[in-house]
C-alpha cells in the first residue's frame, strides 16, 4: 500500500462510523479530527511507517481518541481532607439552592422588576433583607466575591486617599489577592501602622489624620502570629475610627453568620458581631457560608449608598442564578437548627470523628477488593480534616479515612494518578507514603464505590 492509498477526509466521514462521530461530535469537530488523523498518517508513512492494512479505521481511532476526552469540569469526589478547596470548586450547595439556580436558568423572573407596582426593580432587593435580618447591618450590598468587596469598598472610601492597615495584617491570600496590590489599585494609599507582630492603638491614633479615607482590618484568614503579639480588636479600633470620623472596614475573609463554636470549632466573631464593630464589613459567599461565589458588604447604610453609586459595582454584580441560590442559602440561615441538615458545608464541618470511622470500616472491604488487583492494601487511618480556603487556618479537624499503600512498594503517586483519572476521579492527598482518602466530605458510600467501579472499566 502506498501514499495513494489514504483515504480522504469526505470519503471517511461517509462512512457509517464516520457518521457516528459527526453524530456524536458535530460536524466542525469531527471533520478538524478526521483531518488530522490524515495528515498524522501521511507523515507517518512519509516517514517510512507502513500503512496500516485499513487506513480509515486507523484514522478514525486517531480521531475518537482526539475527541473523547473527557470533560475536565465533570464531578468529582473531594476526599482530600479540606471541605472548602479553592482547586476544587469550595462550597457544595445544598438542594435548595441547587433548585432555585434551575429555576432561575430556565426561566424569566423578577430580577429587576417590581411585581406589584409594575416598574424597575433593584436586583440587590432579592438578598438586602435577607442579609439585613441575618447581620443586623443596617444595609447591605451584593457583589461577585470577596475580593471584589473589598476592592469596591477602599475604591468607594479611600480613592485619592490613605487607607491606614497594621503591618501585621498585610496579607496575601493567593491567587493575587495581596493587600497591598488591591489598595494600589483601589487607587488608595497604603499606610502601613505598626510592626508585624504588634500594632497599638497608639499606632493608629499617629497615623489617622486629614487625608485618612478609611482604616482597615484584615482577618489573617491563612496564618496566625503567635508568641509576643497584640493587635486592635475591632471594637477599640471602631472606637479610635468614630473619634476621628473616619469608616472603619473590616474584612472577615471567610465570615461565618453562625457562631461555630457550636461545632468544636474555634470561636471567631461573627459576621453579626462584626457589624457591631465596624462601619462596613466584607466576607465569602463560598466559604464557611456555605454557598456560590459572592462577596457581601454589609454596614452603614450611606456608605453602602455611595458604594452602590460606584461605577465600578456594575462591571462586579452578580447574576440571576447565583442571586437565586444565594437567596436559598440565605434562607436556610433563617433556620440555625436544621443548617446541619441542609447545608453541606456545616454537615461536613459538624461530622463526629466516630461516624466517619464507621464509615471508612463500612467501605473498607469494597475499597480494598476494588485496589487488590492493582497492588495496593488498604486500611482504616486516623486523619486530620482541614476547613480549606483560609478558614479557622491553624485549626484541624479529627477525621478519619481509608489509606492506600502499594503492596511492592508502588508509590501513592501512581494510585493517585489513577483515581484522578476515573470517569468520576477521586481525589485524596498524599502523607507518610500512603494515598489518604478522608471521608469527611463523603456524602454517601456509594458514590466511592461506583466512582471506584470505573477502575473495572
Ligand atoms: C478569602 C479571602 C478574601 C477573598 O475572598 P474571595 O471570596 O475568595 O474573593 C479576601 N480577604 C480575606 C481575608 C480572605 O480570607
Amino acid at each position: 500500500m502506498s501514499l495513494r492509498d489514504l483515504p480522504s477526509v469526505d470519503r471517511i466521514l461517509g462512512s457509517s462510523a464516520g457518521a457516528t462521530l459527526v453524530e456524536s461530535y458535530g460536524k466542525a469537530r469531527a471533520t478538524d479530527a478526521i483531518r488530522k488523523g490524515v495528515d498524522a498518517l501521511r507523515s507517518d508513512v512519509l516517514q517510512g511507517a507502513d500503512m496500516p492494512a485499513d487506513p480509515g479505521a486507523s484514522v478514525l481511532e486517531f480521531a475518537h481518541n482526539m475527541l473523547k476526552r473527557p470533560d475536565p469540569l465533570r464531578p468529582c469526589l473531594n476526599l482530600t481532607g479540606t471541605i472548602l478547596h479553592t482547586n476544587l470548586g469550595r462550597a457544595i450547595l445544598p438542594e435548595e439552592a441547587v433548585r432555585a439556580a434551575s429555576d432561575a436558568m430556565r426561566n424569566a423572573l423578577a430580577l429587576e422588576f417590581d411585581l406589584q407596582g409594575g416598574g424597575r426593580g433593584a436586583r440587590d432587593d432579592h438578598l438586602r433583607g435577607l442579609l439585613r435580618e441575618l447581620t443586623g447591618a443596617e444595609d447591605a450590598t451584593v457583589v461577585n466575591n470577596n475580593a471584589a468587596a473589598v476592592l469596591l469598598s477602599l475604591n468607594t472610601l479611600a480613592a485619592g486617599r490613605e487607607a491606614v492597615v497594621s503591618r501585621g495584617e498585610l496579607i496575601e491570600i493567593g491567587g493575587a489577592f495581596r493587600i497591598p496590590d488591591i489598595m494600589a489599585r483601589a487607587g488608595a494609599r497604603l499606610v502601613e501602622i505598626g510592626t508585624t507582630n504588634r500594632t497599638h492603638a497608639k499606632d493608629y491614633r499617629a497615623s489617622i489624620g486629614d487625608a485618612t479615607g478609611a482604616v482597615l482590618k484584615v482577618h489573617t484568614s491563612n496564618y496566625r502570629i503567635e508568641g509576643f503579639t497584640h493587635e486592635v480588636a475591632a471594637p477599640e479600633l471602631h472606637q479610635i475610627a468614630k473619634a476621628a470620623g473616619v469608616p472603619l472596614l473590616n474584612d472577615l475573609g471567610s465570615g461565618s453568620l453562625i457562631d461555630l463554636s457550636r461545632y468544636g470549632m474555634r470561636r471567631e466573631p461573627t459576621a453579626a458581631e462584626a457589624v457591631t464593630n465596624a462601619d462596613l464589613v466584607t466576607f465569602s459567599g463560598d466559604k464557611l457560608l456555605g454557598g456560590p461565589q459572592a462577596g457581601f458588604i454589609v454596614g452603614r447604610a450611606d456608605l453602602i449608598a455611595r458604594i452602590n453609586a460606584n461605577p465600578m459595582k456594575r462591571a462586579m454584580r452578580l447574576d440571576k442564578i447565583r442571586i437565586a441560590a444565594l437567596s436559598a442559602v440565605l434562607k436556610l440561615y433563617l433556620d440555625p437548627d436544621r443548617l446541619t441538615q441542609r447545608l453541606p458545608t456545616l454537615r461536613m464541618l459538624a461530622r463526629q470523628q466516630s461516624e466517619i470511622v464507621a464509615q471508612a470500616q463500612r467501605l473498607l472491604p469494597e475499597v480494598a477488593g476494588a485496589m487488590r488487583g492493582l497492588g495496593y492494601d488498604v486500611r482504616v487511618t486516623e486523619c486530620e480534616s482541614q476547613v480549606g480556603s483560609g478558614a479557622l487556618p491553624t485549626d484541624t479537624l479529627p477525621s478519619a479515612g481509608l489509606a492506600l499503600t502499594g503492596v511492592s512498594g508502588s508509590a501513592p503517586d501512581d494510585i493517585a494518578t489513577l483515581l484522578r483519572g476515573l470517569p468520576v476521579p477521586v481525589i485524596g492527598h498524599i502523607s507518610g507514603g500512603a494515598l489518604i482518602l478522608d471521608l469527611r466530605a463523603l456524602d454517601e458510600d456509594d458514590a466511592l464505590v461506583s466512582a471506584l467501579a470505573g477502575i473495572a472499566r
